[in-house]
């Protein structure tokens, strides 16, 4: 399968942090050929294991499986639900989207509503409306219906967006954040013949929660060099200042330099950059991002293990469609293949 394909899988999967069952068999179903064992850790991880030489390096990838979304929180007597947020959504972007609540029955299609515009008091329009005052509607006519329905409280609620492929090379899509860290990873493991290194490719849970997933992953591993697959934000759109967020889309892959919970190993930035140069393909360096990757928790793990970031620039993450050029994710594939095959050099 190509890269816009697993992406586009990946992405329509639905794995809002902590029900990450659909990406995680789909990863298993696109590492599976090309790993020598794959296996799943007790919180959820998928693990795919690409065996190497002995005494080489042990290499921990990891591209986080879960997505941001919406938890039934109470069932009101009408029949609609109110939720609470899982990871970081901006409330400003809720109202008016579709949604699917993934209810123990099935998958049920919903709408979030709010009080009409029309009926809003003056100072009520120009305020954000926040989540507490927003509901789902999803057709249902009392709580009695809805609790028919299979809705239970703490049901995953994720946006209802399907990829779509808009431009040259352009593609939006739910859950970029970080799908295309995941088909980045499942792709290069197809890519990456015989190593020295032994590789594991680890698709993570409960990242946007707190990158809780890859913290016990690496325990388990103990890997000597550890590597996110990750988005970062393109700020290439208007409103937005250079020194804001200066990654551009379609300008190649970036690199965290230091982010909020990650300064980059030197010798892993070194190792990055030189298989990016001595591969031409382009990249671009980043500093100073408030946010942090499963990277910073590979980082702390028992003695400590040097680590560093590959980020597909994206537009709009953490909103319920985000957008991004199959060009950066592809010259990520080529810039982490070409890198796992220089570690022993640098480790
Ligand atoms: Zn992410």
């Amino acid at each position: 399968m190509v890269l816009a394909e697993i992406l586009e899988k990946l992405s329509n999967a639905s794995g809002v942090a902590g029900r990450e069952e659909e990406v995680r068999s789909l990863m298993k179903k696109f590492m599976k050929p090309h790993v020598d064992e794959i296996k799943e850790d007790k919180l959820g991880n998928v693990i795919g294991i690409k065996k190497g030489k002995k005494n080489a390096p042990k290499v921990m990838l990891a591209g986080h499986m879960d997505e941001i979304g919406l938890l039934v929180k109470t069932i009101s007597k009408e029949g609609f639900l109110q939720f609470t947020k899982i990871g970081g959504i901006d409330d400003r972007i809720l109202l008016g989207q579709k949604v699917i609540v993934y209810a123990e029955k099935g998958p049920l299609h919903g709408i979030i509503g709010s009080k009409p515009p029309h009926i809003q008091k003056e100072e009520e329009r120009k305020r954000v409306i926040t989540c507490d005052e927003l509901f789902i509607d999803i057709g249902a006519g009392s709580q009695e219906e809805v609790k028919k329905m299979g809705v239970r409280i703490g049901d995953p609620i994720g946006f209802d967006i399907k990829f779509a492929k808009i431009g040259k090379n352009i593609v939006i899509g739910k859950a970029f954040d970080d799908r295309v860290g995941c088909a980045v990873m499942a792709e290069a493991m197809g890519r990456l013949e015989k190593t020295e290194c032994t590789i594991y490719a680890v698709g993570t849970v409960q990242e946007e929660v707190g990158l809780r997933g890859a913290t016990t992953a690496a325990f388990g591993i103990s890997p000597d060099i550890g590597i996110a697959l990750d988005v970062t934000i393109a700020g290439d759109v208007p409103g937005v200042k250079e020194i804001e967020a200066p990654i551009k889309l379609g300008k190649g892959p970036a690199l965290t330099v230091a982010d909020y919970g990650l300064i980059t190993h030197p010798k892993v930035l070194r190792l990055l950059i030189d298989s990016a140069e001595e591969s031409k393909i382009p990249y671009q360096l980043e500093t100073g991002l408030p946010g942090s990757t499963d990277a910073a928790r590979i980082s702390l793990t028992r003695e400590g293990v040097p680590s560093g970031v590959i980020s597909v620039p994206t537009r709009y993450i953490h909103s319920p469609a985000s957008l991004l050029s199959l060009e950066d994710a592809e010259k990520a594939v080529k810039l982490l293949v070409t890198a796992l095959k220089k570690i022993p050099k640098y480790f």
